[in-house]
């Protein structure tokens, strides 16, 4: 199957059939491609590195800039700078919480621990996979200016420890920057495959470890590949730990170095940013120098390697034990490790590539540069894709995603397309209404953001759903597809039980042809549709926050002030209006109004009831 995408709606640009290969990375991004045989990385116009920092700043005039001239905004403008979006890809503001602090922008939550998290730069609200999708345009233009050709197809890697939510949200910001995603490749399978181990010339399986540190995240993953197969056999790793944090040792030793504390950094963001800044610079230099001075303004900023490997041998340790940890769920030795890879730009550092040789036993690969190993990697995975092209189908994978349709009408993809079958994704949902009894499910295939754009297949009802307040029951929805494309939808809600399952057959009886015009017609759509979406989004959020907001003023009508209780309904009502508009930044700014007035409210009508409660009671 062979879809070139024209975006531009002419015919006179050329169409490059090379499948490129791309590194997402929380601090880094970069391309690569194969060509004639050789893979490489793509550096800007005259830039010396392929390394493009995942940063985006916006400028005053609303021009959106990526990259290292979007890093140096950091310290000036920390709020228009958005950095380390990956960690926010895909998680809900419950998972984020503690993370604020670190971050010089603001993340938005709505009350419900569950929604997913929103980053606000000045009046305008965004999310993770339109950040994502920023820095993959920048590589695509990148990538377009060296082949003087449209890119339309990629091959995106992420950690092996994604889950479900958070690799379809970087579908999605492939899918926004009008890439066609043709497959998610875990980190460690591409890193293992740029160091030539493919499985396809060895007598027995290999089995590979990969170390991988990064800016933001650890990941050890222990493979084990035969025959072309890659089976993950275990992963471990933490998601907050990494080159960051040996920033933040290095800047909290000069903190009590010069009498200071956190709180003073917190009074003064660029100070902050700038002090982060050299903290990193201190670190590159501690691992080819063995000491680094260089002050900021009346400021000390002076260290040693030796005090330098004492202050994150803890860090280094937590990675250790989480090796001991992978090893110990892959059931493997250290021993029986045949090679050791070291993927990330921290693994550049002496004192952790001594301690993983010590753990492993063995010396570590670290001949190709860390980190470029991943995107080379994905652009050798890409190439091999563009070599399959020619087979008509690939018939262990869907060619068109399958899922949902959720309130709104909003497409929830459950099984996204050129997933390997067969396959089982279950996902959660619960009610959105008090006391429903019934939950529809109506399964679509196809591409687009809402479901009145793609192929309906079916839909049948969960009855008995036992009566409870929205958003308490827990219903699983699972879909299991087999390896002929019959697609069995299961929905079960797990408080009481209750089950309904149907058996579709989802379609590979479309033609080539039509496939081919769905995908075009969603990344052609998709940033219309993504507007739609986030419209949509909001005003569902919208109407839970005024529902909420009604139920709460009802039940604490003593607690509250007259006063109070007007303000409140006034900014419902503002909330209400906005909610009838097209402008989602003013549903969100109106939403944020309201929690904010709110929050504390709850807060002292909480103590109240808890008092009321405990009085009378013996204790
Ligand atoms: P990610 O995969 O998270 O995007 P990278 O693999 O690009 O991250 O690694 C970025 C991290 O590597 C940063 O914390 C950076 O400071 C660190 N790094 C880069 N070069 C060196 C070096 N020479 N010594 C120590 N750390 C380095
Ligand atoms: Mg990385």
């Amino acid at each position: 199957m062979k879809i070139n995408i024209n975006l531009k709606d002419g015919t006179a640009v050329k169409n490059s059939d090379i499948i490129v290969g791309i590194d997402l990375g929380t601090t880094n991004s970069l391309v690569a491609y194969t060509a004639d045989g050789e893979t490489k990385t793509v550096k800007a116009h005259g830039g010396k590195s392929a390394l493009v920092p995942s940063v985006v700043y916006f400028a005053p005039d609303g021009e959106i800039v990526v990259g290292d001239a979007a890093k140096e905004k950091l310290e000036t403008e920390p709020e228009n700078t958005i950095y380390s979006v990956k960690r926010l890809l895909g998680k809900s503001y419950g998972d984020v919480e503690n993370m604020e602090e670190y971050l010089g922008y603001r993340v938005i939550d709505d009350e419900d621990e569950n929604t997913l998290v929103k980053i606000r730069v000045g009046d305008k609200f965004f999310t993770p996979i339109e950040l994502s999708a920023e820095i993959l345009k920048e590589l695509k233009r990148r990538m377009e200016a060296e082949l003087k050709a449209n890119i339309s197809r990629a091959v995106i890697t992420v950690p092996a420890y994604f889950n479900d939510s958070q690799r379809q949200a970087t579908r999605d910001a492939g899918k926004l920057a009008g890439l066609d995603v043709l497959r998610i490749v875990n980190e460690p399978t591409a890193a293992s495959l740029a160091y030539g181990i493919n499985g396809q010339n060895a007598d027995a399986a290999q089995k590979i470890a990969v170390y991988d540190l990064g800016g933001g995240t650890f990941d050890i993953s222990v493979l084990q590949i035969e025959d072309g197969i890659f089976e993950v056999l275990s992963t471990n790793g933490d998601t907050f730990l990494g080159g960051d944090d040996f920033d933040r040792a290095i800047m909290d030793y000069w903190l009590a170095q010069n009498d200071l504390t956190k709180a003073d950094l917190q009074k003064d963001k660029n100070l902050s940013q700038a002090l982060r800044l050299r903290a990193e610079e201190a670190k590159k230099q501690l691992t080819y120098d063995l000491k680094y001075a260089n002050d900021l303004g009346t400021m000390q900023c002076r260290i040693s390697r030796d005090k330098f490997q004492e202050l994150i041998t803890p860090l280094v340790k937590k990675t250790i034990k989480c090796c001991e940890n992978a090893l110990k769920d892959s059931g493997l030795a250290a021993s029986e490790i045949d090679r050791v890879i070291m993927v990330g730009g921290s693994t550049r550092v002496p004192l952790v590539q001594e301690k993983v040789a010590a753990f492993f036993g063995q010396a570590v690969n670290n001949s190709l540069n860390p980190d470029e190993v991943v995107a080379i990697g994905a652009a050798i995975q890409a190439d091999v894709l563009a070599g399959t092209q020619k087979d008509v189908l690939l018939l262990d994978i869907t060619p068109l995603s399958l899922g949902i349709e959720t309130v709104g009408g909003l497409m929830d993809a459950i099984i996204p397309r050129n997933s390997k079958v067969p396959t089982r994704v279950g996902r959660n949902y619960t009610t959105s209404v008090d006391g429903q009894k019934n939950l529809k499910v109506a399964v679509y295939q196809g591409e687009r953001d809402l479901v009145k754009d793609n192929r309906k297949l079916g839909e049948f009802i969960l009855r008995d759903i036992p009566p409870m307040p929205a958003g308490i029951p827990k219903i699983e929805i699972q879909f299991i597809l087999n390896a002929d494309g019959i697609l069995q939808v299961k929905a079960k809600e797990e408080r009481s039980g209750t089950e309904t399952a149907v058996e579709i057959k989802s379609s590979y009886g479309l033609s080539e042809e039509e496939m081919g015009k769905m995908l075009l017609d969603s990344i052609q759509n998709a940033e219309a549709d993504m507007k739609i979406r986030s419209l949509l989004e909001a005003r569902n959020e919208a109407n839970n926050v005024l529902l909420a907001a009604d139920k709460f003023t009802e039940q604490n009508a003593e607690i509250l002030t007259d006063e109070e209780k007007q303000r409140t309904k006034n900014l419902a009502a503002a909330l209400k209006t906005a909610t009838e508009n097209e402008d989602k930044d003013a549903i969100n700014a109106a939403m944020a109004d309201l929690n904010d007035y709110t929050t504390p409210l709850a807060h002292r009508a909480l103590d109240v009831n808890i008092g009321k409660a405990m009085k009378g009671k013996k204790v």
